[in-house]
């Protein structure tokens, strides 16, 4: 018997700011459709490192990224582990995940796709999930399984409206000021070529891996 509940009090007690469960059915790529439902980590980053990223990428933020990227993938590991261990399937998505060929800017599995499936958000103009709590400041990481879950009703949000701060704030233009809607191209509303670009410009900063200036401007969440 698995014990979901204890993992997810660990979780928490140990600074995880929400975990949400999710069946996934139609979403997967064929390779992951054996392993239907979703676990998702989320973990709510630091204020007072987010707010300077407003006006660009800082050092303490790209290794609180990198840091916060690592706290979830040892939590996605465990997770995994048990489950295994109690004779489910389980397999730990990375937080920060790029697989070949690299300009299709993809991982294995969006975890957003499984986030909205779990009712911890929507995806915003930006592209980014964003929570009612703290916005699109948070990382997130994905367990598959088929260990089956409580998976409860997505509430709806109410999304992004007539905001358009991440769209007039990105120095790159990647933003094209769309609300998202179900079976959209990504390509219609976002443009990661150009985004991953403009980050390539931070290069002095973690090797130009972040930028965050979207994430850190948007009102949501914003204390
Ligand atoms: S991360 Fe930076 S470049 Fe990319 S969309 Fe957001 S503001 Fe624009
Ligand atoms: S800045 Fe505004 S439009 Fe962009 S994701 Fe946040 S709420 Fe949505």
């Amino acid at each position: 018997m698995f014990d979901l509940d204890g993992l997810v009090r660990q979780m928490e007690e140990d600074g995880m700011a929400a975990v949400g469960f999710s069946r996934l059915d139609g979403r997967l790529p064929s390779s992951l459709a054996h392993l239907p439902y979703g676990i998702t980590l989320v973990f709510a980053l630091s204020s007072p490192i987010v707010a300077p990223v407003a006006d660009g990428p800082t050092y303490p933020y790209f290794q609180h990224y990198r840091a916060a990227n690592a706290f979830l993938d040892s939590w996605t590991l465990r997770a995994a582990a048990r489950l295994e261990r109690t004779g489910y399937q389980a397999m730990p998505i990375a937080a920060s995940q790029s697989i070949p060929p690299r300009e299709e800017y993809r991982g294995l599995f969006p975890h957003k796709t499984a986030a909205v499936a779990a009712g911890l958000g929507w995806i915003g103009k930006s592209a980014l999930l964003i929570t009612p709590q703290w916005g699109p400041r948070v990382r997130l990481a994905t367990v598959l399984t088929d260990c089956p879950l409580p998976v409860t009703e997505p509430p709806v949000y109410p999304g992004c409206g007539a905001c358009t701060v991440c769209q007039d704030c990105c120095p790159a233009g990647a933003i094209a000021g769309v609300s998202f809607r179900p079976g959209m191209d990504r390509e219609s509303y976002y443009d990661p070529d150009k985004c991953s670009k403009h980050m390539k410009t931070y290069q002095h900063i973690g090797r130009g891996a972040v930028c965050g200036i979207c994430m850190a401007n948007c009102p949501v969440g914003k204390r």
